[in-house]
């Protein structure tokens, strides 16, 4: 019987979710970690799991997207959930952690599995052999290099520049209109438009709101094609009416004329349910984003599935390099995970280890990597960022990935518990069929 050995490249949350996995389903891991060595602008431990910013996994109300996600993750024998489970400080309904109690307990455990071998050191190219890349979104300059080189030049991003996106049943109807500019095209834009009124007091908020503070290795983002909406605003009271907030062209149905100014929502995806801010790239802080931007009135009650952000952020265009299964389409033996593939965030960055550690001990072993359903958050999340898109931007875990429900279910918290009820059901229908199990 051949070796049933992997390399994991990267020992954050990714790739220390995936060792654990493989190596609970009997596979030699060799899990490399550049740090302490090696070092990345955002890390400051030598642990594996380090959380690089906020100690916050986000929700655990089970009703959300982020509390969806833990329960599966959860189900599924998750080694981060279980620390974190395990570490966790009073945050109210949100799961925050003791982040170096937290990765103290990630770093233990795997070091002391007996099938995990933990190795320092940067690794500069893709192993030969069964490998899980999962270098994160600070990726070595060496690293993305091997990456371009093996799955395409064109194939890696370094910087994420994206503005916020909404659910479009969030969006209110009744002061909104779907056309497009000069009735060219087939009305693919959701306009929302402005009074004068409406406008100065909105771009008062966004001159005054508060941002991220801009960090060095975030400079090259800004050149003139791709400022902060925020950045632009502050160039005068009727810059972004001349640029995203441009007005001309556009009819409003209810009033038959022009509006003083207009924001554009766009397709995020073929059908429509999720709805971007054209033009909103942002580095306003997330509290102030919702703020701000229902101050437009027809985002008032909007649900956001993803704030905009502009950060440096290594991430693959995994439509075109991956399947489903996070398998590389050019090389079967190569699986990637974590924020790489293109999810945003701590805990859906583990989801994707969790996939591919469990796929890479299957190929291993000579079975079939496994798709997990859509109706689950997990599969939901995997489908999203695989499957081809007018842009490809790094997506969080969200109610709006989910399909639509077959049957009428009225209001929106029905829904949801509805859509809980039935990835429950997915996922143990999905785990009575396969055998992923250790
Ligand atoms: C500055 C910053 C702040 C963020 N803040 C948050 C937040 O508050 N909340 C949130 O949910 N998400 C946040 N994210 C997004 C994301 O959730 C985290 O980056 C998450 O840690 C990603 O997990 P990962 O396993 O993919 O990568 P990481 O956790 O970064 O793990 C990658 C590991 O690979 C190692 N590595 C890199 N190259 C090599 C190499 N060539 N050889 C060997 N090892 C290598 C790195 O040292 C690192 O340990 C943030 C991202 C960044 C960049």
């Amino acid at each position: 019987m051949p070796p049933r050995r992997l390399v994991v490249v990267g020992g954050g949350l990714a790739g220390s979710e995936a060792a654990w996995q493989a190596a609970s389903r009997g596979v030699e891991v060799e899990l490399w970690e550049g740090r302490p060595e090696m070092r990345t602008p955002a890390h400051s431990t030598l642990y594996l799991g380090e959380l690089v910013c906020s100690n916050s996994l986000g929700s655990d109300l089970p009703e959300t997207a982020a509390g969806l996600l833990k329960a599966e993750l959860r189900r599924l024998g998750s080694l981060v959930m279980a620390a974190a489970d395990r570490h966790r400080v009073a945050a109210g309904r949100a799961l925050a952690v003791d982040r170096l109690a937290f990765a103290r307990a990630v770093t233990a455990r795997l070091a002391s599995h007996p099938l995990v071998r933990l190795r320092r050191g940067e690794v500069d190219r893709l192993p030969e052999g069964p490998a899980v890349i999962a270098t994160g979104p600070l990726t070595s300059e060496k690293m993305a290099q091997a990456l371009q080189e093996e799955l395409g030049a064109s194939c890696l991003h370094f910087y994420d520049a994206a503005a916020p996106i909404v659910t479009g049943e969030s969006v209110d109807p009744e002061r909104s209109f779907w056309a497009s500019r000069y009735e060219k095209g087939g009305g693919d834009y959701l306009n929302c438009p402005l009074t004068q009124a409406e406008y100065e007091a909105f771009w008062q908020a966004l001159v005054s709101a508060e941002t991220v503070p801009l960090n060095e290795i975030d400079r090259p983002l800004f050149f003139e094609g791709c400022l902060p909406v925020e950045e632009l605003a502050r160039r005068g009271r009727d810059t972004l009416r001349f640029g995203p907030l441009k007005p001309v062209g556009l009819v409003d149905p209810r009033t038959g004329r022009q509006p003083y100014a207009v924001v554009q929502l766009r397709r995020e995806d073929r059908s429509g349910r999720l709805l971007n801010l054209v033009g909103f790239q942002t580095r306003l802080r997330w509290g102030a984003q919702a703020e701000v931007f229902r101050m437009i009135p027809a985002l008032a009650r909007a649900e956001f599935v993803r704030y905009g952000v502009m950060h440096r952020n290594t991430y693959l265009e995994a439509p075109a390099v991956l399947e489903p299964t996070l398998r590389a389409r050019r090389r079967p033996r190569l699986f990637l995970a974590g924020q790489l593939v293109g999810v945003e965030g701590y805990l859906e960055s583990t989801a994707a280890g969790l996939v591919a550690g469990i796929n890479a001990a299957r190929a291993i072993r000579g079975e079939t990597p496994v798709v997990f359903p859509e109706e689950t958050m997990i599969g939901a999340l995997l489908a999203f960022v695989t499957r081809p898109r007018p842009v490809v931007q790094p997506m969080n875990a969200s109610f709006g990935l989910l399909p639509p429900l077959r049957e009428r279910v009225r209001g929106q918290a029905s829904r949801r518990h509805r859509h809980v009820e039935r990835a429950q059901e997915a996922l143990s229908n999905f785990l009575s069929c396969v055998t992923i199990g250790t």
